[in-house]
């Protein structure tokens, strides 16, 4: 068993606590509170390596300690502890509010000034951005509000991976957890 720190930032109410809600307890809360400080939950998942020994695939099993932080202002001195030394970040945005994709990009520039993020580096600190909400334009594309090609653009740019999802339909949220996962064993 590996263990990996993972911290999830980004503003309030873009969907952080309902992501890990649905990986680790695969539940969606509509009305759930919102997370005061931060919240810790743990789960693990199992990867397939075949890297070493292509003939007998080996089983591993990775464990996310998984840090919720709480997205409001008044938190945000609090954001250093649960990120320091973190192994991946995943920073979440609502595709619906525009506003919040300019405060997901503060917090990939302050991870990329306080932890090691350079993609040579083996300690360092993969970051996923993910965009929350996908149902919300499923049926109506005027609500959406940042752009896939936007948020894909800038994710290449600054070595993120990125995911758009929908904690509530439950689309593309194991599939974030998945690739952190290999990407974290890959390096490690
Ligand atoms: P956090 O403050 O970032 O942890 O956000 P929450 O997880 O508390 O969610 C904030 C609000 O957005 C709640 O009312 C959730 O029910 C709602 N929400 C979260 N994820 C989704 C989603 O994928 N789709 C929709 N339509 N609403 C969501």
């Amino acid at each position: 068993m590996i263990q990996f720190k993972l911290v999830l930032l980004g503003d309030s109410s873009v969907g952080k606590s309902s992501i890990v809600t649905r990986f680790v307890k695969d539940q969606f809360d509509e009305n759930k509170e919102s997370t005061i400080g931060a919240a810790f939950l743990s789960q693990t998942i199992k990867l397939i390596d075949n890297q070493d020994n292509p003939d007998s695939p080996e089983e591993v099993s990775i464990k996310f300690e998984i840090w919720d932080t709480a997205g409001q202002e008044r938190y945000k001195a609090l954001a250093p502890m649960y990120y320091r030394n973190s192994n991946a970040a995943i920073i979440v945005y609502d595709i619906t509010d525009d506003k919040s994709l300019s405060k997901a990009i503060k917090w990939v520039n302050e991870l990329k000034e306080r932890l090691p993020t350079d993609l040579d580096d083996p300690n360092r600190c993969i970051i996923s951005l993910v965009g929350n909400k996908l149902d919300l334009v499923d049926d109506q594309e005027s609500n959406r509000k940042i752009s896939t090609q936007e948020a894909r653009d800038f994710s290449i740019d600054n070595g993120l991976l990125f995911h758009e999802v929908s904690a509530k339909n439950n689309i593309g949220i194991k599939e974030i957890f998945q690739e952190l996962g290999e990407a974290l064993y890959n390096q490690h």
